[in-house]
């Protein structure tokens, strides 16, 4: 297997060959051509998986075909691993010239502001933070969002942020689509994953 026979283009796959990604992992093979062909997708895998790139590198395929502002808004529990997440999105697209923001708490809210104002294609946020800006930087919205990927979904929804989710996917178009990821499927993912994604595609490793 290679990422070129999942359907990445050229570009993409230099991206991996410079981050020494010899070939894809089980959850990327499973994960990427059904998310190329425009399917949500609902992924049960672990860190160390591959996870990321799986979601990352369909997004910036499909960013690559139509550059826009506010394209992919990626949810995370932690700031660790929205700054993870963030490396990953911005070394892959690196040809792209992707502009990623991350939106976390316990930063200076001016310069994340700042950072929204140069209009980024990716924003990798924790719930909290992102609401606040919804709700305080003036001129921020989700309305044009293509891609929503909520990541560790069941560490998001241990950490409470399950009523902040509700509120931020009142805000997001509609006509998107949504990866989920998650370690384990709980009453409360599979809930998230009822009032979130459409027919989804389940991949597991
Ligand atoms: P993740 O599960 O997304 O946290 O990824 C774990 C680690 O695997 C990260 O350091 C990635 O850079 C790396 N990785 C992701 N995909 C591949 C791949 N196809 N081959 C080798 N390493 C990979």
């Amino acid at each position: 297997r290679t990422f070129a026979s999942l359907g990445i283009i050229p570009e993409l796959c230099q991206s991996c060959a410079t981050l020494a990604f010899k070939a894809p992992t089980p959850i990327q093979v499973e994960a990427i051509p059904s998310a190329l062909q425009g399917r949500d997708v609902i992924g049960l895998a672990q860190t160390g998986s591959g996870k990321t790139a799986a979601f990352s590198l369909p997004i910036l395929q499909k960013l690559w075909e139509n550059p826009q502002p506010f394209f992919a808004l990626i949810l995370a529990p932690t700031r660790e691993l929205a700054y993870q997440i963030s490396q990953q999105v911005t070394s892959l697209g690196s040809p792209l010239g992707v502009r990623t923001a991350v939106i976390v708490g316990g930063m200076d809210m001016m310069s994340q502001s700042i950072a929204l104002s140069k209009r980024p294609h990716v924003i990798v946020a924790t719930p909290g933070r992102l609401m606040d800006h919804l709700e305080n930087t003036k001129g921020f919205s989700l309305k044009n969002v293509k891609f929503l990927v909520m990541d560790e979904a069941d560490r998001l929804l241990d950490m409470d942020f399950g009523p902040i989710i509700d509120k931020i996917l009142k805000v997001i178009p509609k006509e998107r689509n949504t990866y989920l990821f998650s370690a384990t499927m709980t009453t409360k993912v599979a809930k998230l994953q009822r009032a979130s994604l459409n027919k989804p595609v389940r991949v597991e490793v």
